[in-house]
């Protein structure tokens, strides 16, 4: 019987071409834990834990000291033939840790697929290699945007993702410019990032409403706790809400459907912990009618191509948000995910694709 025999973790650190400025933050770095799972026939497979301080409060080394400790421990000597169960003590061996969760259940989902010849997309029940992404824009004055939002849609993006939240008196002109200088044939979506009240929602949605703004979708405008607050804007407004810091695992989605608290939802490896979960996820919200997409958090190609592969597989409404690793001034690994304009192309090579670190 062929077992896992090794868990092994790298710190990478790999520079974006264009600083990403955020109401939280601003980084000129992807900063992630790659995770190799090796088995006793020397086959690998690689997934990674992104530093995501701000959201899911996950570090490197934290990442790095739950997968070395109670996650290797946990699957080191299981049968790689028992994919789903060993997911499922990975699932079951810690609280929280959701993105160093992910990186190892991504990291056997690599494996398994590795084992048997096939893609991660085919592993996972899809033929299809290359899904359209959205862009986007790095916080900034109404001139910039304006002026960035010209460039990506020269670059070949057709859904823009503009950062909102920040300050609730000058969203509107902000997105008004940015509406402005793309005309009206490109899609535009916002991330407030739980940057409003409730009642700033209302007035800034409504008011973007009114002039004509025809926003796609407005993502996660109040706190992630705040349900109650995300179902009143939902109510209040008819441009569709995306939950997304309010939807870690099923019991979160399960509350927003029951609460009608959103429209849509965003799913991401890194807060909902594995693959099986967030095929869970997709399924329950398109048995509700939600719109949904997958996103992920500032990862490398291999986060980004494990997304995009659940993209592929289980399917979403709306043109998904997996621009992460477009942001990098060059891939930091031989193989993998690479963008083709605006689109993300997994390769259909075995696994990941991905063959060793540059
Ligand atoms: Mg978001």
């Amino acid at each position: 019987m062929t077992r896992v025999a090794g868990v092994a973790t790298t710190r990478l650190s790999a520079r974006l071409h264009t600083p990403f400025v955020t109401a939280l933050r601003r980084t000129t770095t992807v900063d992630t834990v790659v995770v190799r799972v090796t088995d006793s026939d020397g086959v690998t497979g690689w997934g990674e834990a992104p530093q995501v301080w701000q959201v899911t409060g996950e570090s490197l080394a934290g990442a790095e000291a739950c997968l070395e400790g109670p996650l290797a421990a946990v699957v080191t000597g299981r049968s790689v033939e028992d994919l789903a169960a060993t997911c499922r003590a990975v699932q079951h061996a810690v609280a929280g840790n959701h993105g160093a969760k992910a990186a190892l259940d991504v990291a056997l989902h690599d494996l398994a697929a590795r084992r048997q010849g096939l893609s991660l997309p085919r592993f996972l029940g899809t033929d299809v290699h290359r899904l359209p992404t959205d862009v986007t824009l790095a916080a900034g004055d109404a001139g910039t945007l304006a002026a960035t939002a010209g460039q990506r849609v020269g670059d070949g993006f057709e859904v823009l993702k503009m950062k909102v939240g920040t300050d609730a008196a000058t969203d509107v002109a902000r997105v008004l410019a940015v509406r402005e200088a793309v005309g009206p044939d490109v899609s535009l979506r916002l991330d407030a990032n739980q940057g409003w009240t409730p009642r700033e929602a209302v007035t800034v949605v409504s008011a973007l409403e009114d002039a004509g703004a025809a926003v796609e979708l407005v993502e996660q405008p109040v706190p992630a706790a705040d349900l109650d607050g995300l179902a009143w804007v939902t109510a209040r407004v008819g441009t569709p809400v995306m939950a997304d810091e309010s939807v870690y695992g099923l019991r979160d989605l399960v509350e927003v459907i029951r609460r009608r608290a959103a429209d849509h939802v965003n799913v991401k490896l890194a807060k909902c912990g594995g693959l099986s979960v967030g095929r869970a996820l997709l399924d329950l919200a398109h048995a509700h009618g939600m719109g949904t997409i997958v996103g992920s958090m500032m990862e490398s190609p291999l986060g980004v191509g494990a997304a995009a592969s659940l993209a592929a597989a289980a399917g979403t409404t709306l043109v998904p948000d997996l621009d992460a690793a477009w942001w990098l001034a060059a891939s930091p690994f031989h193989g993998g995910l690479s963008y083709d304009g605006a689109s993300v192309v997994l390769p259909d090579t075995a696994g990941l694709g991905v063959e060793g670190l540059r």
